[in-house]
This record gives C-alpha cells, sequence and structure tokens, in this order.
C-alpha cells in the first residue's frame, strides 16, 4: 500500500467496552446480593497526595458505585511510617467485610512496595500484584491477573482479535504491566513474543515485526510512524500529561504512540485517554468479583 493512503482503522474503545462489562457486573451482583447478604467490596489504601493517584482512586471508586459495590478508602499523610501501613494491610487482611483491596502506588521512597505487597492476603489482592498470584499466573494456575493486562487481554478478546501464532510485540517489561502481559500473551495467548525495554538496540527493528504491538513505557510519541508495519494492532498503555495552557486544567493526556501519524497504518488502536485506562478500572472491578464469589464459595 502506498504510505500515503489511508487506510480504515477499528478504534479499541476501551471506554464503551468497560461500560459494557460493567453492566454485566452490575447484572451479576443485583442477582449475588440476596445469597450473600452483602455486595462485593473494594478497600484502597492511599498514601500522600500525589495528584495523579487521588484520580486513580476516585475513578475506580466511582466504578464501584456504578456497579453496587461497597468502598472504602483509608488514606494516609505522606509521613506515615511503613509499620503503620503494614498494620492497616493486616488489618484488611483479616477483615471479612473485605473482599479485595489495592495499595495505591507510588509509595513514598520510605516504604517498601515489596515488604507491603509480600503482606497482601493474596485472596485479596485484586491488583494481581503479590508474588502468589504472580506465580499462579506464570504456571498457569487460575488466580487474579494483574489489572492492566487482564484488561488488555480482555479489550482484543472483545475485538475478536487472534492472538494465537501472532508475533506480539511488547515494549515496556514493568512488574505491573509489560511483564506480565507478556506472559499472558506467550501462555493464555498461545503468541510468539518479543519483549523490549529501555536497553533493547534498535527498538524500530522489533516493532517493525509486530503484528500485535503493546507499549506500556510513559514516554510520549516513542512509536513513530516508521516503526509499525502496516495493519498492526497496537495497544497504548501510557499515560503521560503533556503541558498546555490551552485547556483549562492545564495538561493534556497522551499515550506513547504518535496516534495522529500512525492510526492509519493500523488495523486496530486503542486511543489514550479511553483506551486501556477503562479496562484497569474494569479489570478491578472483575477481580473484586472473582475474590467476592471465590470466598462465598459461589
Ligand atoms: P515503568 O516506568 O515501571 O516501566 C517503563 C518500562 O519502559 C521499563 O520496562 C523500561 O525499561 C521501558 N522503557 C523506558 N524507556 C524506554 C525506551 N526508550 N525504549 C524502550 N523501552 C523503554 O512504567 P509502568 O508502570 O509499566 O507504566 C508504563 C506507562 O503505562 C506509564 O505511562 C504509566 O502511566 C502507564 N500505565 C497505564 C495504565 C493504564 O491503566 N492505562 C496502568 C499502568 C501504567
Amino acid at each position: 500500500m502506498n504510505d500515503k493512503e489511508v487506510q480504515q482503522f477499528v478504534i479499541l474503545d476501551g471506554k464503551k467496552t468497560s461500560r459494557e462489562i460493567e453492566v454485566e457486573i452490575g447484572e451479576e451482583t443485583r442477582k449475588l446480593l440476596p445469597v450473600v447478604g452483602r455486595p462485593p467490596h473494594l478497600a484502597a489504601i492511599l498514601v500522600g497526595d500525589d495528584t495523579a493517584s487521588n484520580t486513580y482512586v476516585k475513578s475506580k471508586f466511582k466504578a464501584c458505585k456504578r456497579v453496587g459495590f461497597k468502598d472504602t478508602l483509608a488514606t494516609f499523610d505522606t509521613t506515615v511510617s511503613q509499620e503503620t501501613i503494614l498494620e492497616k494491610v493486616a488489618a484488611f487482611n483479616n477483615d471479612p467485610r473485605l473482599d479485595g483491596y489495592i495499595v495505591q502506588l507510588p509509595l513514598p521512597d520510605h516504604i517498601s512496595v515489596e515488604i507491603v505487597t509480600d503482606l497482601i492476603d493474596p485472596k485479596k489482592d485484586v491488583d494481581g500484584f503479590t508474588p502468589a498470584n504472580f506465580g499462579k499466573m506464570g504456571l498457569p494456575h487460575p488466580s487474579l491477573l494483574p489489572a492492566t493486562p487482564r484488561g488488555i487481554m480482555e479489550l482484543m478478546t472483545r475485538y475478536d482479535i487472534e492472538t494465537r501464532g501472532k508475533h506480539c510485540v511488547v515494549v515496556g517489561n514493568s512488574h505491573i504491566v509489560g511483564s506480565p502481559v507478556s506472559l499472558l500473551l506467550a501462555g493464555p495467548g498461545k503468541a510468539t513474543v518479543t519483549v523490549c525495554h529501555i536497553y533493547t538496540k534498535d527498538l524500530a527493528f522489533h516493532t517493525l515485526q509486530a503484528d500485535i504491538l503493546i507499549v506500556a513505557v510513559g514516554k510520549p510519541n516513542l512509536i513513530k510512524r516508521d516503526m509499525v508495519k502496516d495493519g498492526v494492532v497496537i495497544v497504548d498503555v501510557g499515560i503521560n500529561r503533556i503541558p498546555d495552557s490551552s485547556v483549562q486544567r492545564g495538561y493534556v493526556i497522551k499515550g506513547d504512540v504518535d496516534f495522529e501519524n500512525v492510526s492509519d497504518k493500523c488495523s486496530y488502536i486503542t486511543p489514550v485517554p479511553g483506551g486501556v485506562g477503562p479496562m484497569t478500572i474494569a479489570s478491578l472491578l472483575l477481580n473484586t468479583l472473582d475474590a467476592y464469589k471465590r470466598t462465598h464459595q459461589l
């Protein structure tokens, strides 16, 4: 195809898909309520006053309300001790009225993410971050999957995007997105997977081979037009705040892919915002519902 010809591409609409999932969760919640006697219950531990973290937690709790879940927020000042956070984690572990909880990241430097994560009861680990759930995912055994990777897989499934036998290139290998999504793609997804990261030499060489390209880096416009092949499926996980004085809040959100110049080469592409973000929240709700059902043997 001539590079200038415009190809039709499909938007992987995470906002619409997540609302469809929420309707399904809401219906199931209403059915289970009389059986269990209470709705699913999600809690969050939020430390400090990071604007993005506050926004994420608010969005998660708004979604809880939409599907009829109960939510509880535990907030702490930035100066809170690690011991206090560990005590809260232990209290949440032992609270039978709670099905799942998240510890919103990042935490202040004096609190160890590893130590806190290690204490979370895997049965309530609805972010799928604990070593137990990560290990089960790799085996693979049934587990609570990390929310963003689960959302990415769910979005592709709902758009009938076949991963089996495809070459998936994942850019970014963090433990919350890149690494787990590559495990899911290579395992249950039956794809051939290449994982790229900051030390990858000649990133474009790899991205050009992708049938499906997942980008989770946090660098706006990292993926440019000449780095992808025609017909590629792109899932852009990146969330970057770009200062913009022309809008009231002073910034706009962009992904890691140069959407304007890349999209017409794609068969499918996620927008940012409105792609992976809402799917992450939908997955958190799905994980909470799964934890609730498991606890009550439903
Ligand atoms: P991270 O900082 O933990 O990891 C970034 C990864 O990118 C690392 O593996 C690093 O090696 C790699 N990287 C950095 N520069 C690179 C380069 N030039 N070329 C190739 N690889 C490079 O980040 P994270 O927590 O995985 O998040 C990544 C992005 O996804 C961020 O923008 C974050 O805000 C966003 N995010 C979005 C959601 C969502 O729900 N939409 C959820 C989680 C994270």
